[in-house]
């Protein structure tokens, strides 16, 4: 009876490692796919702004649904939030970074208070 016992407590172990290393893979990204991160996001379509938890950029717009957010960004200058567009097909090379309301270059991080709470 004693080996029974064990052997059911070994197969649970098995079984329970092999859930999570099939959880583990299952829930990584696809290779080339960025590892999903909350961060400010600005919609190019909408003007929104907010934290979301985005992967591949640009991402879906929880307000207007358009596949339109990029991180966001905020001017030094005039203080503006602005989405951070990296795709060249929507955006002059020279004008990638650039605040959208006055083109300043002095962009950095977005303060926490210039994003609406969820
Ligand atoms: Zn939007
Ligand atoms: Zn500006």
């Amino acid at each position: 009876m004693k080996s029974t016992a064990l052997t059911t407590l070994l197969i649970i172990i098995i079984v329970a490692a092999l859930a999570r290393l099939l959880w583990y893979y299952g829930s990584r990204p696809e290779p080339g796919e960025p590892v999903a991160h909350l961060m400010p996001a600005a919609c190019a379509a909408c003007g929104k702004t907010y934290r979301d938890t985005i992967g591949a950029q640009p991402a879906k717009c929880r307000f207007c649904e358009t596949k339109a957010v990029w991180r966001a960004v905020q001017c030094r200058d005039c203080g503006t939030v602005f989405p951070l567009i990296r795709d060249p097909s929507q955006l002059d090379p020279g004008e990638l970074g650039r605040c959208t309301k006055c083109g300043s270059r002095r962009t950095g991080e977005v303060s926490p208070d210039a994003i609406p709470k969820p």
